[in-house]
């Protein structure tokens, strides 16, 4: 990953928005520091709720997740400071949190050990894998990841298929308490996953990086032929 700055230089403006070429690799970022703040504070919030058993500050973690997560993702767009690193911190960061709290609340309420297994499952391996797959292009993060395939983009990175993957499942059963309603939603989920990651399976590997993520395409489509 840190040997894609210097193999930037030949290919530089591509004119794709979410291609490396134009960026340099770098940890110090403010949105990597929101990152880091969102992360401690759901972890403070959980260690108090497992401390105090109160499903309140389970809640507030859960919060603390989700509104960093969008506050980092969107201050990195903005800001025009996305970064390989910062996106794969991001994914492993996300990973953490949800696992904290999924498991902590199944702990105090055994009815949603069903739905938060196959959550889990789908959160930590299947979208793990799909998520950290950008690398293998030239992409900045998994939000360009339409350079490479529209059809994986638009089913787990565009706007609705962020909202549905990481809220629909939670807030389901939060709002209805159905453990039916929560299971069937969160098999639905993983079988989109399941779907993407065998599609992404068959797309052809680029063997080197080349800065511009549609020229890793062509390269890779030309040495399968
Ligand atoms: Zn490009």
């Amino acid at each position: 990953m840190s040997g894609s700055a210097a193999g930037n230089s030949g290919a530089l403006r591509c004119g794709h928005r979410g291609c490396t070429a134009a960026f340099t690799e770098q940890w110090g970022t403010w949105p990597n520091v929101v990152t880091a703040v969102r992360t401690i504070a759901t972890v403070v919030a959980w260690a108090v709720a497992v401390t105090t058993g109160s499903d309140g500050w389970l809640l507030a973690a859960l919060l603390c997740y989700w509104v960093g997560d969008i506050a980092d993702g969107l201050l990195a767009r903005v800001t025009h400071r996305e970064t390989r690193t910062g996106a794969v911190l991001d994914i492993l960061a996300d990973r953490l949190s949800v696992c904290l709290v999924v498991v902590t609340y199944v702990g105090t309420h055994p009815t949603a050990a069903v739905p938060a297994a196959v959550f889990l499952g789908q959160f930590v391996v299947i979208d793990a894998y799909l998520t950290l797959a950008f690398a293998r292009w030239s992409l900045l993060s998994p939000n360009y990841f339409g350079l490479v395939d529209a059809t994986v983009h638009r089913l787990n990175w565009s706007a609705p298929a962020k909202a549905t993957n990481t809220g629909a499942v939670l807030l389901v059963w939060l709002l209805t308490g159905s453990t039916l309603a929560a299971t069937v939603l969160a098999t639905v989920v993983l079988g989109v996953k399941s779907y993407s990651a065998l599609r992404l399976a068959r797309l052809p590997v680029p063997q080197a990086l080349s800065g511009c993520a549609v020229k890793d395409v062509h390269a890779a489509i030309s040495r399968g032929h």
